[in-house]
């Protein structure tokens, strides 16, 4: 029976309004003088249309941000306040939640329910944890031996600065959590920031940037930018201006930025692609493995950078295991979002839809099977939850990320093959490992080549963690006190006293 929400007044109010361009602290039209449409996943109808933002819009919103960092109050601000004013946006998105999570769901597919207990919580979970570390950013103070300089006397100290103005661009999987990982601690040192949401999910930023107007952010400190990766994402990592790109997207974008970055050596943080394996040991529990490795791959449908998209299982595992998971993928209810009984959403576009059934008929191709799975429904761009095994370690359904609820399967034998298996990967984000062996865990746990190792779970973030990837899986890490690095500069003071 489905129990489908009702769409809140507050979000059909801002579905239904004209929507424009943050910058400097106004609602602005972009020069462009374009719009562009947005899609509800789920029903692929037309939901809204947003500004084609322009260079020349990311021009102005980053020196409106340039201008706040180097002027504003906000440069003056004490850590207490820039604390105060982090825990204020936490407070109004907490507020807003069930708004926001509707605003997830109709715009990215993703299931209202999960996107209130998951998205928009830990954005307000995290958000908190930053608002913290705004008090606690510390520089140091030590004894210089200045050998050339025998009669000085000095006191030095390293000071840690807040980095300046910084250019966020980001994916869709995660429309405000993404958004909401660069803020927090851009805000939380002092920098300002310009966001140029995912082309095809920019509502809930739009909101967000409603809020921090709220919260009586000076102008300039945010600002947004709706519009076309190529023009104004691209815009916004030529910036000369920006003195800190972070990204978060697929490992070809990311090269561009990155390359973008180092013409004006512009510091840059890349969160990136993954194919993350999902490692069942002889001695793990077959049942708990499946139903995790179930929600590795299947959560946020597959489109989570950190999925576990590539499972190994121990032969004397792998018929029971691979049976397992098949089976809670046939019982998955596939449907629209606001139906909070539905296990699963759509993809987020008809490109994804398509992106997707191309591996799985690539594969197939060369001789891949399926366990489950492979088929489509609509009107909405869903794909069913695949399973596929007789797939080779070097072929594209290992090797690529497919960005969708597909599953690759393959057995091994020993510790040393899956450790070779597993690291067999142009990328690093992620890997569970499912054992009873606490010694095992330890001894695979270093030779494992991912920015975060989970044992008997997956996917399991918090904000004391940092997050990122080896390999083309990235370049630095978000949250935990690592990110706060990513966002200062260091300055060494010698004064000769
Ligand atoms: P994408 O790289 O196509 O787009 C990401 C962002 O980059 C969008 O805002 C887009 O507008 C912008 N962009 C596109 N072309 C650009 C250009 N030439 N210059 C500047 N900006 C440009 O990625 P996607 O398809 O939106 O997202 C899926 C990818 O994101 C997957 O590869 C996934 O693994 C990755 N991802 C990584 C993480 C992580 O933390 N490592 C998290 C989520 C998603």
């Amino acid at each position: 029976m489905s129990e489908t929400l009702a769409v809140l007044p507050a979000v059909r109010q801002f579905l239904g309004q004209a929507h424009r361009l943050w910058i400097n602290g106004r609602w602005e039209e972009s020069s462009s003088g374009r719009s562009m449409a947005l899609y509800n996943p789920a029903t692929a109808e037309e939901l809204c249309q947003v500004q084609r933002g322009t260079a020349e819009d990311v021009a102005r919103a980053v020196q409106a941000a340039r201008s706040a960092f180097d002027d504003s109050a906000w440069s003056r601000m004490r850590p207490r306040e820039r604390q105060n004013m982090l825990w204020r946006l936490a407070d109004l998105i907490e507020r807003d939640a069930d708004i926001l999570a509707q605003i997830e769901c109709q715009n990215n597919g993703k299931s209202a329910a999960v996107a209130r207990a998951m998205d928009v919580q830990l954005c307000i979970d995290f958000l908190r944890y930053m608002a913290g570390w705004a008090t606690k950013i510390e520089g140091s103070v030590p004894e210089v031996s200045m050998p050339l300089m025998p009669d000085g006397h000095f006191h030095s100290f390293i000071r840690r600065e807040a980095v300046g103005v910084v250019g966020a661009v980001v994916a869709w999987n995660f429309p405000l959590l993404l958004a909401c990982w660069k803020l927090g601690p851009a805000l939380a040192t002092g920098c300002t920031m310009v966001l140029k949401p995912a082309d095809e999910t920019p509502l809930s930023a739009l909101w967000l940037a409603r809020l921090v107007e709220e919260a009586g952010y000076p102008a300039g400190v945010f600002n947004v930018v709706t519009g076309v990766g190529a023009e104004a994402g691209a815009a916004l990592a030529a910036n000369p201006d920006v003195d800190k790109l972070t990204f978060t997207g697929s490992t070809e974008v990311g090269k561009l930025i990155g390359k973008a970055a180092m013409d004006s050596m512009t510091r840059v943080t890349l969160e990136l692609g993954g194919k993350s394996p999902t490692i069942v040991l002889a001695d793990a529990d077959p049942a708990v493995a499946a139903a995790g490795a179930a929600g590795a791959i299947f959560f946020n449908h597959g489109q989570v950078c950190c999925a576990g998209s590539r499972l190994y299982v121990h032969r004397k595992h792998f018929d029971n295991v691979v049976s397992d998971i098949a089976g809670i993928a046939n019982k998955m209810k596939l449907g629209n979002g606001m139906d909070p009984t539905v296990d699963m959403g759509p993809l987020v576009s008809a490109k994804q839809q398509q992106r997707v059934f191309g591996y799985i008929e690539q594969g197939q191709a060369l001789g891949a099977t399926l366990a489950c799975g492979g088929g489509k429904s609509g009107p909405g761009y869903f794909v069913q939850p695949t399973v596929m095994v007789d797939v080779a370690q070097k072929g594209p359904l290992v090797q690529e990320e497919i960005f969708g609820p597909v599953l690759v399967a393959m057995p091994f034998d020993d510790l040393d093959e899956v450790v070779r298996l597993a690291n067999d990967s142009r990328y690093g984000l992620g890997a569970s490992i499912w054992t009873n062996n606490l010694s095992e865990a330890h001894r695979l746990v270093p030779r494992i080549k991912a920015g975060s190792v989970w044992v008997n779970c997956h996917s399991a973030l918090d904000p004391a963690m940092p997050f990122g990837g080896y390999k083309l899986s990235g370049l630095g890490r978000e949250m935990g006190a690592a990110a706060i690095e990513y966002y200062t500069e260091l300055k060494s003071v010698v004064m000769n006293v």
